[in-house]
């Protein structure tokens, strides 16, 4: 029985440990075996502890266990971090040569949390280099797999932390998504992924590449996972001064009901229209007719500034990026390249020679955008458009309780059909960053599948902190649907 319980979601496992049925030890021994049959294949995972280590933190929660009965929600549970996230005496590598042995005197704030509940640590999850992309192609360690098809990308940034959900490689992730990276790799290897609004998760120890818009999220089996994890994960946080004091709700109380009865759903016309896959669009509009069964109103709405926001995401997130990398110049820490020639040079061989060229293209990107002359133009106006974003949310908001749309234009590609374009890896992210550029929390979860076996990802957005209504209507879906019992392949 113990090989199996890996295939278990984060509720049922945990339902079989806090019961005694199980222990930590062979959670952890189902967990190393299912990684040792797949990692080679996936390659979900940047940094892995030894499998001693995992035994013996497993052996430490079960000899814990017998003088103290009390479980909490993660305790003996599989965990994997992106490694974008500091995790204490681990490295943090952010996909990149310039952290590749950087290792953090500090735990990010999320991993405190969870940590407080004896999780069990499976490893560091592969991503773009610091979360620049939407294939997980940009990372130094080579890219992550599909499950679903091992020549299809995982999507991405947070490409290894889906991937390792999906192949069964651990029981939840944490990722991280600044203009897609949650849902997208989510929806790319069917299963869910959760970014919160902005605030409601302290970003403390996440390595930031765009502070105005990163958020931290669970990646999970299912949408009550979702809830349970979100629930370790949201507080306030005196260390990000960026986090909401906004009281945190009991998160699984809103994975119970199965319907959507008094909830109006917003459908906006700009999210179907060219480039969209036929096979995305079929399956995203058989998911509105579910809900429309399940009691739901629907209504068609606008959002006239739609087609905007992949140029100002990619000038205000560039912008915030060229800012955020000028730390790494080889002095205080991270690489440093081995040539001596004066200060100047040591500088811009450290960084020609620690970045990658997808990191060093928004580097220059963002310092364009930024210099004198042509702030207004460009950075200036896309901050106007970023109200503009926001506003025409804020009115569909008076009249629709949460919005349905697709996540990604079209089903995971193959590897390497967009890295030479950049442009067209950037269309990946049209359904995903207006949520971000607007700070809303959104959730992608299974719809379907494609011809071809891919997973097909619908995505819900939600007001400003009311993670409660999109978790309660995704949850209705989940239910009413059958997507999430299929499993992927893996060959
Ligand atoms: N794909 C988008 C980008 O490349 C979003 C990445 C992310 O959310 N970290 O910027």
């Amino acid at each position: 029985m113990a090989t199996a319980l890996f295939k278990l979601t984060l509720k049922e496992l945990q339902g079989l440990f806090t019961s005694g049925d199980v222990g930590a030890i062979d959670i952890a021994r189902s967990y190393l075996l299912r990684i040792s049959q797949v990692e080679s294949k996936v390659k979900a995972y940047i940094t892995m502890p030894e499998r001693e280590q995992v035994l013996q933190e497993a052996d430490t929660i079960d000899a814990s266990l017998k003088q103290w009965r009390k479980t909490q929600p993660l305790m003996a549970m599989p965990l994997a971090i992106k490694d974008n996230i500091c995790t204490t005496g681990i490295r943090t590598t952010c996909g990149s040569t310039m952290l590749e042995h950087f290792i953090p005197p500090y735990n990010a704030t999320v991993v405190a949390a969870c940590r407080e509940q004896q999780f069990l640590f499976m490893g560091k999850t592969n991503l773009d280099e610091f979360g620049m992309g939407s294939s997980t192609e940009h990372s130094v360690f080579g890219p992550s797999r599909n499950p679903w098809n091992l020549e299809c990308i995982p999507g991405g940034s947070s490409g290894g932390s889906a991937a390792a959900v999906a192949a069964d490689e651990c029981v939840a992730a944490l990722g991280t998504d600044t203009g897609g990276s949650i849902r997208q790799p989510a929806a790319c290897c069917g299963v869910v992924g959760l970014k919160p609004t902005y605030g409601r998760v302290s970003r403390y120890g996440l390595v930031a590449f765009a502070s105005s818009l990163d958020q931290i999220g669970p990646i999970t089996k299912s949408v009550t996972d979702a809830a349970i994890l979100l629930n370790v994960l949201a507080a306030h946080d005196p260390r990000d001064s960026t986090s909401s004091d906004q009281p945190t709700p009991d998160y699984t109380r809103f994975v119970k009901k199965k319907d959507v009865k008094k909830l109006t759903i917003g459908v906006p016309k700009e999210f179907f229209s060219e480039g969209l896959d036929p096979e995305v669009e079929q399956h995203v509009q058989a998911a509105i007719e579910e809900f429309k069964e399940l009691g739901g109103t629907i209504k068609e709405i606008s959002l006239p500034t739609t087609e905007w926001a992949i140029a100002a995401y990619y000038i205000i997130a560039t912008a915030e990026a060229s800012s955020n990398l000028a730390r790494y110049d080889g002095v205080k820490y991270g690489y440093r390249t081995k040539e001596r020639k004066g200060l100047l040079e040591m500088y811009r061989q450290t960084r020609a020679e620690g970045f990658g060229s997808e990191v060093k293209r928004r580097i220059m990107l963002g310092t364009y955008a930024l210099s004198s002359g042509y702030y207004d133009a460009f950075y200036g106006k896309a901050q106007s458009v970023r109200t503009l974003i926001t506003r025409d949310f804020d009115s569909a908001f008076q009249d629709v309780d949460f919005l349905v749309t697709p996540v990604m234009p079209t089903p995971a590609f193959p590897l390497g059909e967009k890295l030479q374009d950049p442009l067209q890896m950037y269309l990946s992210d049209m359904y995903t960053i207006s949520a971000s550029l607007a700070g809303l929390p959104a959730i992608s979860i299974p719809c379907g599948f494609s011809r071809a076996g891919l997973p097909i990802g619908l995505q819900l957005m939600g007001r400003p902190f009311e993670e409660s209504t999109i978790l309660r209507a995704a949850y209705a879906y989940e239910q009413a649907t059958q997507w999430r019992k299929k499993r992927p392949p893996i060959r």
